[in-house]
């Protein structure tokens, strides 16, 4: 691998290119290299964020962090949604979510701060076994189309350089380029074997989906059960294309498919949306994905770690976002880089001094 910026970021995910968009936003595109052995385009079951639904909901946390993290990516997505919705791939998007039971109150009540149009349903309008319902204007992302923007957008517009390449550990970055100053460290699911990272509160939490054409269906619906996760998520600028799910299998590693799985997807997303009902979609597939989740949360932090004759570096850990990537990632982000930015200072320095010269 060949990098002369002072700044990789290894993964190509929605994790490590939202760090690379908050570092290209300061002024320092030119400075970042982000590392990868998949990138935005292909597809594979160890890289998670083409195959998310996807879409802002009340699926994540309940702690302070995900809070945090989600109020500031909503800010971010509607935005995008407001400026640039056919580019990036971010839309506007009426939707209703209902809790069977163990409804998240407390945290319903601080989203319900910020959610545009956020309305709490009169119990008569609940569909039955439903015990509290919302509304509320979310933002539908089309998964893989926002990584190709993201991706083109930091090359053409900030400068940022793309490289290929599986690494065997982080410490091998600074070995093989001795201009890294620091290395963010978004490996989703790799977080749990990678030497040196090894975290082994890492899992991955399976989600198989189904990929229909249902251009009738305009509204994201979600119903979250006791142990199961139902939703119906249009997806933007796809021709009318809508993805149905779904399953959240904590611990399974299986990117396989399964027909009764399909079959259980289909009778409840029917039962649950009136608009998917009122005329046949088509089934154009079905996908697996592997959701990086992560026993007490994902972990945003910077660490030194020793390379090659005991000196010291800075690494960035930013990964186990579990089913949240999207809807947290710009969030974790602004936290990830505000953790180095005392060293980003002095790189901005001498980017801007090169510039000049
Ligand atoms: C079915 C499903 C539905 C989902 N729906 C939603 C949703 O509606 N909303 C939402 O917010 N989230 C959703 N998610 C979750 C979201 O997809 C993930 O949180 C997110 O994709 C995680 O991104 P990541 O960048 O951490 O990991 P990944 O996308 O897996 O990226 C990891 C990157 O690290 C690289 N990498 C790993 N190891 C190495 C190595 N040794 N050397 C070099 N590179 C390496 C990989 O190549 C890849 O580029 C869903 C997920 C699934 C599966």
């Amino acid at each position: 691998m060949s990098v002369s910026t002072p700044i990789v970021v290894v993964g190509a995910g929605i994790i490590g290119l939202d760090v690379a968009l908050v570092l290209a936003r300061q002024g320092l595109g030119r400075s970042v290299t982000i590392v990868a052995e998949y990138l935005p385009g292909d597809t594979a079951v160890e890289y998670t964020s083409p195959w998310a639904g996807c879409n802002f909901s009340a699926i994540s946390g309940r702690d302070a962090n995900a809070l945090k993290w989600d109020r500031a990516c909503y800010s971010h997505l509607t935005k995008l949604a407001s400026e640039n919705p056919k580019e990036s791939f971010v839309v506007r998007t009426p939707s209703t979510e209902f809790w069977d039971e163990d409804v998240p109150h407390d945290k319903i009540k601080a989203m319900s701060e910020y959610l545009e149009d956020f309305v709490i349903l009169p119990k008569e309008e609940l569909p039955e076994g439903v015990s509290f319902g919302v509304s509320f204007t979310t933002v539908t992302i089309n998964a893989p189309k926002h990584l190709q923007y993201l991706q083109k957008m930091l090359k053409e517009q900030y400068g940022v350089q793309f490289v290929r390449q599986k690494i065997p550990n982080l410490q091998s970055v600074f070995e093989a380029n001795p201009a890294a100053k620091i290395v963010f460290n978004c490996i989703g699911n790799a977080a749990r074997t990678m030497p040196g990272v090894q975290d082994y509160k890492c899992y991955p939490t399976r989600g198989q989906v189904i990929l229909v054409r249902a251009p009738h269906v305009r509204r994201n619906i979600m119903r979250h059960g006791k142990d199961y996760e139902t939703y119906v998520i249009p997806r933007p600028e796809s021709n009318g294309n809508v993805i149905l799910g779904g399953y959240m299998q904590k611990g399974n590693g299986d990117g396989a498919t399964y027909s009764h799985e399909n079959q259980s997807i289909l009778e409840r997303t029917t039962e649950l949306s009136t608009e998917l009902r009122s005329a046949e979609p088509e089934i154009l597939a079905s996908f697996a994905g592997l959701r990086p989740s992560r026993e007490g949360g994902a972990r945003v932090e910077r660490e030194e770690i020793s390379i090659g004759g005991g000196e010291k570096r800075v690494v960035v850990h930013n990964y186990g976002a579990g089913g949240t990537g999207y809807q947290a990632g710009y969030g974790m982000a602004l936290e990830a880089v505000q953790s180095v930015e005392d060293l980003l200072q002095a790189i901005g320095k001498s980017q801007n001094g090169r510039a000049k010269l």
